[in-house]
């Protein structure tokens, strides 16, 4: 079965409001296996609803609407798919009451406008909404479907998770299941130059590329009756994944980010870790806490941006600082080993640099970083030179070392345990 997401409000159009009921809808039918190819946002107009509604039961037999449902003049969703399937709008004098006894409830008056909002399409199935006013409704006839829902995504999301579910299970046979394989160090393009021949030409399970903040995603996703069929057809493509990239660039499979891997791997190895951040200004230890279980793996972090925290908080020697700078190698080290033992924590984190767009000198231009990982068995600092000449450079910049130190405690974390 294909669908369209179809979305009704001006606010909409105009961009006061985000589009999240789309995200929610479409991800609740990816999961159900049902095909949606275009999503579309029209105003508060009639017509224009109209002409988009036709459009839509021109390409799919399915079409999911959101918004419009309520009690107002310019509400008028459920008037305009009335009319498409030739119905009348009828009075549901079962909704009606239980909409009186919300009011005489809520000590709020009752407006005859209230009153629309139980006039429902004849012959269609009413949807209720337990969190507002406005109910949904489903409209089937010759093969097409309409679903209707309120704007509110509180009042829309669970509409689509129990009742439209349910409704739409019974109308598809397979459901889609899916895995991210999570890579770090590689672009999108040369990851689809390695994987291009199993993303054109494999069409069960498919597999396409996402790039996320500073790393990337494999989502290979598979079409089947069960999940455990799913996962027969994933596995084979998983595998040859993995073996195109031998050298560690997947760290690892379904995780939002680096920073979720990082408490998964910490946990599971039974380490601390200790951040010293001076560039990325706590960036990469408030990613970390992002996530339950990081009380259990991350002892701390000291912000260090001046030459004064990093001496006294950190005890990085005067000398360091006057001989190589703060900007430095010798620097990052120290930053690092003190903050581990400083904090008594397995691993230590350090990140230093020139985010820009001043600071930068002849020796020390913008976007030159030194991230330090430190562990009992030794210090490796990495010296990178991330600027693009970009406006954003100094976000990128952050960013970029955020993530690179994320993956150094990753791989720390791994050759520590296998000592
Ligand atoms: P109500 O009963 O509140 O009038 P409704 O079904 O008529 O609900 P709208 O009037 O179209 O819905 O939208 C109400 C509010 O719901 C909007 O102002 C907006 O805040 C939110 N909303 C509507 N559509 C969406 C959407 N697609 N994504 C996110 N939020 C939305």
């Amino acid at each position: 079965m294909n669908a369209e997401i179809l979305c009704v409000g001006t606010e909409l159009l105009l961009g006061d409001v985000v589009n999240t009921n789309a995200a929610e809808v479409a991800k609740e039918l990816a999961a159900l296996g049902i095909n949606v190819y275009h999503h579309e946002v029209v105003g508060d107009n009639p017509k224009r609803l109209k002409e988009s509604l036709e459009l839509s039961f021109k390409r799919a037999d399915l079409v999911i609407l959101t918004g419009g449902l309520g009690p107002t003049y310019d509400d008028l969703t459920k008037e305009t798919v009335a009319a498409y399937f030739g119905k009348e709008l009828v009075m549901d004098e079962e909704y009606l009451k239980l909409l009186k006894g919300f009011f005489e409830k809520s000590k709020r008056k009752m407006t005859d406008n209230n009153i629309k909002q139980a006039m429902m399409p004849e012959d269609c199935l009413v949807l209720e909404n337990p969190m507002g006013t406005a109910p949904g409704c489903i409209l089937e006839k010759d093969g097409k479907i309409a679903i209707m829902m309120p704007g509110p995504p509180r009042e829309m999301l669970p509409m689509l998770q129990g009742p439209v579910r349910e409704f739409l299970k019974s109308k598809s046979d397979c459901i889609l299941t899916s895995r991210v394989l999570n890579v770090y160090g590689i672009g999108e393009s040369s990851i689809e130059a390695e994987l291009k021949d199993i993303m054109v030409n494999y069409k069960n399970p498919t597999l396409a590329p996402y790039a996320k903040t500073g790393e990337c995603q494999l989502r290979i996703t598979a079409r089947a009756k069960t999940e455990e069929e799913g996962m027969r057809l994933i596995e084979p493509v998983k595998k040859e994944i993995l073996q195109r990239f031998p050298n560690g660039e997947i760290y690892g499979e379904n995780y939002e980010s680096l920073f979720e891997a990082i408490v998964d791997c910490l946990c599971e190895n039974n380490h601390t870790l200790a951040c010293a951040e001076s560039l990325t200004g706590g960036l990469i230890s408030s990613r970390i806490v992002d996530y339950p279980g990081a009380s259990k793996v991350l002892m701390g972090s000291a912000v260090v941006y001046s030459n004064e925290a990093k001496n006294k908080l950190l005890g990085v020697s005067e000398d360091t600082l006057k001989k190589f700078g703060a900007v430095s190698k010798e620097c990052a080290a120290e930053m690092a080993e003190n903050a581990r033992k400083i904090m008594g924590a397995d691993i230590g984190l350090s990140t230093t640099g020139i985010a820009g767009p001043s600071g930068a000198t002849d020796k020390k231009p913008v976007g030159l970083v030194y991230i330090a990982v430190s562990t009992e068995k030794g210090t490796a600092v990495e010296q990178l030179h991330l600027a693009r000449g970009r406006k954003d450079d100094r976000e990128m910049i952050r960013n970029a070392s955020c993530c690179k130190g994320a993956f150094m405690v990753l791989k720390a974390s791994k050759q520590l345990k296998s000592f």
